[in-house]
């Protein structure tokens, strides 16, 4: 390592910068963004920096020569652009003891500008030494992509309490404990959802600090999280750093094994899922499962296919939750009829065509009274219809009763967004036989005009090859 990362303290003077064109431009915000106070002096004399109304208080530009410029109290020295002018600079600096900058010109520099992860109070600065500013983006990229975009107000709010922990615990190894129970329990969690006023309450609420901080069982919660429909490219960041974090993970049958692969490979994972012909452990097993592994501390995560508030029984799960009183957050995840749209390239909305999207389950449509078909009527309502397949010819004639024409255009979705997905484009006057052509689901029925306007169906070789092999009979 040749260049150690320190924070400056851009309260402490000016930065003196130096340079021109796009190169000075765009160093100046950086610099304005960091909230420094800049002496620019722009030597191509185009001092049309772009600069807003809020940063000319800080912001000073000067036509005098920097090269005889004033450098007492000045904490930098920054040349972006500024050739030969930025090389003598760079001695004027060295030999007044202040750090310099001369952009791409290590030999002339005394410091370098990391790529920044700027959360708040939580600034990361990544380095690869001045040899590749690129690679230290990439590092960069994947540095945001984990850290929570609240990690900074949660650094802040601990601030807020620190002195008053400060005096209330003495030894400081207990006083680490404090905060890593803190940040790693429901009160971290609260204000990395936003909740900053609970956040602050709960804390407030913590009567004896130093037994909190002793006591061996930490807080458990639970966080609901929607997989998606398969392809595990779709979980959502959050949801990614709860599959991280997680102690225990109680997860559905018709989560994909490629999602599974994401949980962190120490975690415990219990399948609690139902599929049709098969009952699962029921609802209050599950309930009771998850309070237990809570109750006993655990970072809990329950795991859907989907999104957990889509006929995924997150309601009935967040009722549970409350009545035990146990910490609880919820992630959405894409659901089922969003992956299949964008899939197979079917618009849910479509000017003229579809104003309204109805999400509806078929699961007990063979009994009549369970769907108002009458409230299906409206030609220009898409339909995204969930655990449909076997009950399609219930479908349709439920359908053709509230009076949808046989000729409404239908698609049945199957495993979408899989590397196996697969499609059956016809009319609501087929519906069955194309729900009998899907091999395997789970699957999902989107009907309306809309579905005119879907994409090629996708088909894996195996069952191109298979219905050739139909066809040829
Ligand atoms: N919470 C889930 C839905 C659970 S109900 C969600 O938001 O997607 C189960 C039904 O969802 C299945 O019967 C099927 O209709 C649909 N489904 C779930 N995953 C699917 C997938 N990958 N492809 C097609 N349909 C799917």
């Amino acid at each position: 390592m040749r260049f150690l990362p320190v924070f400056l303290d851009l309260k402490a003077g000016p930065v003196v910068l130096i340079g021109a064109g796009e190169l000075l431009r765009a160093k100046l915000r950086v610099l304005a963004a960091a909230g420094a106070r800049l002496r620019v002096h722009a030597i191509d004399g185009n001092h049309d920096l772009g600069l807003g109304s809020k940063d000319a208080a800080r912001i000073e530009i000067l036509a005098s020569d920097p090269l005889t410029a004033d450098l007492s109290g000045v904490v930098a020295v920054v040349c972006a652009g500024a050739g030969d002018v930025g090389v003598a600079m760079s001695a004027r600096a060295k030999a007044a003891g202040l750090p310099v900058n001369v952009m791409d010109d290590l030999e002339h520099s005394s410091f370098i500008f990391p790529a920044i992860v700027d959360r708040g109070d939580v600034v990361v600065a990544v380095g690869t030494g001045g040899s590749s500013p690129v690679v230290a983006r990439r590092v960069r990229e994947k540095i945001e992509a984990l850290l929570p975009a609240r990690i900074g107000e949660l650094a802040e709010f601990i601030g807020t309490f620190r002195k008053s922990i400060n005096e209330r615990i003495a030894e400081f190894p207990l006083r680490r404990r404090f905060w890593e129970r803190v940040i790693d329990g429901p009160i971290g969690a609260a204000v990395l959802a936003g909740r900053n006023s609970e956040a602050d309450a709960s804390l407030r609420a913590i009567s004896d600090p130093a037994a909190f901080a002793r006591a061996d069982k930490p807080e458990g919660s639970v966080t609901l999280v929607g997989a998606g429909p398969g392809d595990p490219d779709l979980l959502t960041i959050k949801a990614l750093r709860a599959l991280q974090d997680a102690d225990i993970v109680f997860h559905d049958e018709l989560v994909s094994p490629e999602i599974l692969d994401r949980i962190r490979r120490d975690t415990t994972r219990v399948s609690v899922g139902r599929r049709i012909g098969k009952p699962g452990i029921g609802q209050d097993a599950i309930n009771k499962r998850m309070i237990e592994a809570a109750q006993s501390g655990q970072r809990v995560v329950r795991l859907k296919g989907g999104d957990p508030f889509v006929f995924g029984r997150g309601g009935e799960e967040v009722e549970a939750l409350r009545a035990a009183g146990i910490a609880y957050s919820i992630i959405p995840g894409i659901t089922a009829g969003l992956g299949a749209a964008a899939d197979f390239e079917v618009p849910l909305t479509y000017r003229h065509e579809a104003s309204r999207i109805t999400f509806l389950t078929a699961h007990k449509a063979r009994d009549a009274e369970n769907v108002d078909w009458s409230t299906l009527t409206d030609a220009r309502m898409t339909l995204v219809v969930y655990m449909g397949v076997t009950a399609a010819p219930a479908v349709r004639a439920g359908l053709f009763a509230a009076g949808r024409s046989p000729e409404t255009p239908v698609g049945v979705f199957a495993r979408v967004t899989q590397p196996d997905a697969q499609g059956a484009i016809g009319t609501l006057r087929d519906l069955p036989e194309l729900a009998r052509r899907i091999h395997g689901g789970p699957a999902i029925l989107i009907i309306g005009d809309v579905v005119r306007h879907a994409g090629s169906l996708r088909q894996t070789p195996k069952q191109l090859i298979s219905d050739l092999l139909e066809a040829a009979e």
